[in-house]
């Protein structure tokens, strides 16, 4: 019954619009009745659950003209978002076929039913009137935008520049950033046939996002591939200036080009000062171990290790000193001591299992994405890990 009250509420505002612009038309003639019986048809079939023969009827009452234009957009904006995607089509098709529309609200009525084809998941439909609509002079600004997550979904990547391209650029979307990431995915299945090809297109990437990691990453690996293990050092190692978060992705490539070069030692002093810049990265911390290891033996690596876990405490370093061989309980169960209750006082207890939001305190209806009692209190504290990847507070 609820449901029927939700749709009755805009048919009600709908039908009283009606009737104040009948009565306004038909005032000269006082005898005419109010309502008219078309009216009760449909409220009938709306009672009796037929709500497609209701929806036949509002839209043969309701005339289209400029004033009526609007509420036939918003009739069928309710029924797309309450995913009744057919009968929003029916009604955009129907506001189309009248000639009687002006060239604005055609080009409107053109894009809702576009909308309705993306939420109804008919692509190539939705593409096919986009593409028309990007014809318009001016297009309307959501045919580029619709255009950009159909090529995305589909993978045309060259289209999607192109879409992307056309969106101004504003604070909720950075599309050079986005047309940054397609320029690599168009390199990267070329990037063992074509090198040349590849690298032009990482080119344009770098020029849209000069700190696309992504990019670095790939040239790297290219010129590591091509022998240039130098230059590939060069390359990758200006990922700490474009987003050092993912430099653990550049060490295992970077160790090799060191190696491959014979350069071994350079490689184990760039990664001291490294940590000192970006203590938190405990990536770099187990590699430079597993270097001491190598080089002085385990006794240097373990005393290097348990020095710096009670500075830097993670899960990952202590797995490896236990590996190491460390099996003195007075020196090891303090600083798992240490650990457990790092990870204790800095680890979310609460998460969305719908959208991954984390935090401290219980919320009912989630932040990140607003669905309720989706947030729960976690018994493991994975989250903590991130946390402490974070500037200590
Ligand atoms: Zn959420």
């Amino acid at each position: 019954m609820l449901e029927w009250l939700f749709f009755l509420l805009p048919v009600a505002a709908l039908s009283g619009w009606m009737m104040a612009r009948r009565h306004y038309k038909r005032r000269y003639r006082p005898q005419d009745s109010a309502f008219s019986p078309e009216y009760f048809k449909g409220l009938n079939y709306l009672l009796n659950e037929q709500p497609d023969k209701a929806i036949d009827v509002f839209i043969g009452l309701l005339e289209v003209n400029s004033e009526t234009v609007e509420t036939h957009l918003a009739l069928a904006n309710l029924f797309r978002r309450r995913g009744e995607t057919d009968r929003a089509i029916r009604i955009h098709q129907n506001l189309i076929a009248r000639p009687t529309l002006s060239g604005q609200q055609r080009v409107q009525a053109l894009v809702e039913l576009g909308l309705d084809y993306m939420s109804a998941g008919v692509l190539d439909r939705a593409e096919q009137l986009f593409l028309e609509l990007l014809q318009q002079s001016p297009p309307p600004s959501e045919a580029p935008r619709q255009l950009l997550r159909i090529y995305q979904q589909e993978k045309k990547w060259q289209q999607a520049i192109d879409m992307a391209k056309l969106i101004p650029a504003d604070t909720k979307l950075n599309t050079d950033a986005l047309i940054a990431q397609f320029y690599c995915e168009l390199a990267e299945p070329l990037s063992k046939q074509d090198r040349q090809q590849a690298m032009t297109l990482l080119r344009q990437a770098y020029q849209y996002d000069p700190s696309c990691v992504r990019a670095s990453l790939l040239e790297g690996k290219m010129l590591i591939n091509a022998g240039h293990s130098r230059k590939a050092i060069k390359v990758l190692q200006q990922i700490e200036q474009q987003n050092h978060y993912y430099l653990s992705e550049a060490l295992p490539l970077l160790q090799r080009c060191y190696e491959q070069s014979g350069q071994s030692a350079q490689f184990r002093g760039w990664l001291q000062q490294l940590l000192e810049r970006h203590p938190q990265l405990t990536s770099a911390r187990l590699l430079l171990t597993r270097l001491l290891q190598k080089q002085q033996g385990n006794q240097a690596a373990q005393q290097f290790l348990y020095r710096q876990l009670y500075q830097h405490p993670s899960v990952e370093g202590l797995h490896q000193l236990i590996q190491l061989g460390e099996d003195n309980h007075q020196v090891l169960i303090p600083l798992i001591k240490e650990v457990t209750t790092a990870l204790i006082h800095k680890g979310d207890r609460y998460t969305c299992k719908n959208c991954g939001f984390s935090g401290r305190t219980m919320h009912w209806q989630c932040p990140g994405c607003s669905n309720w009692a989706t947030i729960r209190p976690v018994e493991i504290h994975l989250s903590a890990l991130e946390k402490l990847l974070e500037p200590s507070r």
